[in-house]
């Protein structure tokens, strides 16, 4: 064995009502005593009854988080805790709120407490993003990790079925690349294992039963070990592409990472082949890549990139951007072959291993 493992700082509590009974204890045990509270403009209930939980130690509510950080969102929210006087920040929500937290912990160093709403995995990595001038910068700053996260599943309990499905399969994303990363571990792999298990197993309970408790428990539990994977190790293909088919073409993001997974996957899989048996074995299947598109598709969830809003005539721009830059993959990663990913992702063609080699047929 030959591996390094960094592992991440943050704290976790996790309890259904945690939200509520909860927060205040972590802003306590951190020292924090005037705490902006922030989520986007759906969760400002939310965020508002966890302000309230906090009592003297809230500094105010600001609601204004949007998707992918836009600089000047971030701005005003940093101008507001400066003038606010806040010693730290409370992001409620998904993926935008928290990422909010993390670009005013950039700016200013404020301690951050996650309390996710969505199974994103933000909370679990020292990873920020901002957008400016269409395009989103990323980069990892120890400053932004959350220093506590709150899991709470009774906060998911309405979180739409498709939105749940599509963002438990972002979170199985992160599982799946961190299986072949070049940073990965022994540790990463069984967190990877037992994320995709967990989420795997509950998606379908929370489709059936989107209020069941055990259902969004599993999928939340899952949410967290994915998560831990992202902090963890360094994203490959498949994150590079969904950051150029949001970034680019404005596609909506966990529904993008739901089409894309399973082609990303079948790319890889001649040169991951211990992945791919893992995520195998986490599905209990012997096709890793089917196995991921049935499940979503199953449950609903959008299979073409067509579907999303890719319009053919991208298809060429987006795989020269995924191929321009270098980052680690497996596989090495070629116009021509990200180009048969696209396609068939665009199409919905069953994901087959090895696609956009010599094995894939017809291009
Ligand atoms: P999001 O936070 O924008 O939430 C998606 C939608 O769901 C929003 O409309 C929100 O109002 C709604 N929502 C959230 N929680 C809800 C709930 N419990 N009930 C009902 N509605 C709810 O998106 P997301 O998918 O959570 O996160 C995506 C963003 O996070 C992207 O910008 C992505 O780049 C970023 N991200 C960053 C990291 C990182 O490590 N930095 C990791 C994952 C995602």
């Amino acid at each position: 064995m030959d591996f390094s493992y960094d592992a991440q700082p943050a704290r976790v509590v996790f309890r259904s009502g945690a939200a509520l009974t909860a927060t205040a204890g972590e802003a306590e045990r951190l020292g924090l005593r005037r705490l902006l509270v922030l989520s986007g403009e759906r969760g400002a209930a939310t965020a508002r009854a966890v302000a309230d939980s906090l009592g003297d130690a809230c500094a105010g509510v600001h609601t204004g988080a949007r998707m992918h950080v836009p600089a000047e969102v971030a701005d005003r929210a940093v101008a507001l805790a400066r003038s606010a006087g806040a010693d730290g920040c409370v992001a409620v929500g998904g993926g935008s709120a928290i990422g909010l937290g993390k670009a005013i912990a950039l700016r200013t160093g404020l301690p951050l407490i996650a309390v996710p709403t969505t199974y994103s995995g933000s909370e679990m990595t020292p990873v920020w993003g901002l957008t400016e001038h269409g395009a989103k910068r990323t980069g990892r700053d120890p400053a932004v990790l959350p220093r506590s996260v709150v899991y709470d599943p009774e906060l998911t309990l309405d979180l739409p079925v498709p939105l749940s499905v599509t963002s438990g399969v972002n979170a199985v994303a992160h599982a799946v690349e961190a299986l072949y990363a070049p940073d990965t571990s022994p540790l990463v792999a069984l967190l990877a294992g037992e994320g995709v298990r967990a989420m795997a197993g509950a998606l379908p309970a929370v489709a059936a039963a989107p209020r069941s408790a055990g259902a969004r428990g599993r999928a939340l539990y899952g949410a967290w070990l994915c998560g831990s994977c992202l902090g963890a190790t360094t994203m490959g293909l498949h994150h590079k592409l969904c950051h150029v088919l949001g970034g680019t073409f404005g596609l909506p993001h966990a529904e993008t990472h739901t089409v894309v997974l399973p082609y990303a996957l079948a790319y890889n899989a001649p040169a991951a082949p211990e992945a791919v048996a893992a995520v195998a074995h986490a599905l209990d299947t012997d096709d890793a890549p089917g196995a991921l598109r049935e499940l979503a598709g199953r449950l609903g969830a959008p299979r073409t990139l067509a579907e999303l809003g890719l319009q053919e005539r991208d298809l060429a721009t987006a795989a020269a951007q995924a191929a321009s830059t270098a980052y680690a993959n497996p596989r090495p990663v070629t116009e021509d072959g990200v180009l048969a990913l696209l396609r068939a992702a665009y199409e919905g063609r069953p994901p087959e291993p090895g696609i956009g080699g010599h094995r894939a047929p017809g291009n």
